[in-house]
């Protein structure tokens, strides 16, 4: 059997490779590092891809969520409100910019942001959602967008783990995830859906006007060169990373399609094991890894398992030579950099539970069926002894 990874990013270069080298070269004979025509057209790929008006690439995923916020013109002082369960880059940058973040509880089921606790939050100083779709499930963006109308504000999709999933209204329209909020933001870290090999990042909108405000931003604040109109950062993706991304964003669909696939195997594996609960989705049947539906991308594989000691399962399957992860081991509203007196320990029962029992197996395009047999059975025979 081949070594198992957590993910495999060498297996899925080998298979490219001789494209990716071609590119890669090209760009360092051209030396047009940044700002090259392959940024400008992975930009055009992209916005094709997603069907969205505007993509603004950055230099990674915490600095598009961080110009988000900063296109929109929020101010210190203003509550966003934002997952208890997730990255923190999503917490940091809203604490960075002096705004207030306003974490809330998750649903047990599909580890997304509890719609329920986001109503119970709003306040009048409340001035934008930031769902994340996590593992790579989309939230339930209908409910948050009409929340989000109904008392006037931004939503911001931060869409690091859910890139290429597609969301589909209860009217049956169907959206892709970072397309369907005010603005969005996704990450290109090596590790993610659609990785490239470096940092990088990028900011989705349909709106012209803040696209132009964020272009700006991402550029020293310049809309006119040497012209300063408004506080700026420098981010932006180079030439390298684009060009990488050109080559794999044509394979996107079928490396979400495997990552599905493998984890339908693993979910028809843990059938019937009464400790493990496998990740659900929001298809009617519950079943996230349907034929027709390609709703969840599985940027995670993650479970939860109950009356089992988690933490002695991650040892088990390490020793074993399984690689496994612990997404999240701790609440955010728990981190020392996001304590707040306001929180209120009963409003994070489902957090502190998840972060007990939660697991991320093994998740990547290069996943055999020789390897899934022995992740699950080592995993089915700790958990049932
Ligand atoms: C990875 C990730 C980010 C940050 O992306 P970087 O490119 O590493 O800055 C933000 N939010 C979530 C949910 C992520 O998973």
């Amino acid at each position: 059997m081949r070594k198992i990874q957590m993910v495999d990013l060498k297996g899925q270069y080998e298979k490219i490779k001789e494209r990716v080298d071609s590119s890669i070269l090209e760009v360092v004979e051209s030396s047009a590092f940044i700002n090259g025509p392959e940024v400008h057209k992975f930009q055009k790929e992209l916005e094709e891809y997603l069907g969205v008006k505007h993509v603004i690439p950055c230099a990674n995923g915490t600095d598009a969520l961080q110009i988000c916020m900063m296109g929109l013109g929020l101010k210190p002082g203003d509550e966003v409100i934002t997952a208890d369960f997730t990255f923190a880059a999503t917490v940091e940058v809203i604490a960075l910019l002096g705004l207030t973040p306003v974490l809330v509880d998750v649903d047990p089921l599909n580890f997304n942001i509890d719609v329920e606790a986001i109503k119970r939050a709003i306040t009048p100083k409340t001035k934008a959602i930031v769902p994340v779709h996590l593992f790579g499930l989309p939230a339930p963006m209908d409910e948050i967008m009409a929340l989000a109308e109904e008392h006037d504000l931004y939503v911001i999709e931060d869409n690091a783990q859910g890139i290429g999933a597609t969301y589909t209204s209860k009217d049956g329209t169907k959206t892709m995830t970072g397309a369907i909020g005010h603005v969005g933001s996704t990450s290109f870290f090596p590790s993610k859906n659609l990785g490239c090999y470096g940092d990088g990042g990028a900011i989705f909108t349909n709106d012209d006007d803040l696209a132009h405000t964020i272009r700006g931003i991402v550029n020293h604040g310049m809309y006119v060169r040497y012209h300063h109109d408004v506080v700026g950062v420098n981010s932006r993706l180079d030439s390298i990373q684009a060009t990488v991304l050109r080559v794999k964003l044509p394979n996107l669909d079928d490396y979400n399609k495997s990552r599905r696939e493998a984890a339908k195997k693993y979910n028809k594996a843990f059938t019937g094991i009464t400790n493990i609960i496998t990740p659900s989705g929001p298809c009617e049947d519950a079943n996230p890894v349907c034929d027709t539906c390609d709703c969840h991308v599985f940027h995670q594989y993650t479970l939860r398992v109950q009356n089992c000691d988690r933490d002695a399962l991650v040892t088990h399957l390490n020793e074993q030579g399984i690689p496994c992860g612990v997404y999240y081991p701790i609440p955010l509203h728990l981190q020392k950099a996001y304590k707040d007196e306001r929180y209120k320990e009963e409003d994070f029962g489902v957090t502190n539970q998840l972060v007990k029992e939660v697991i991320s197996l093994p998740m990547h395009t290069e996943l055999d069926d020789e390897q899934i047999e022995f992740i699950t059975s080592t995993v089915i025979n700790f958990v049932t002894s």
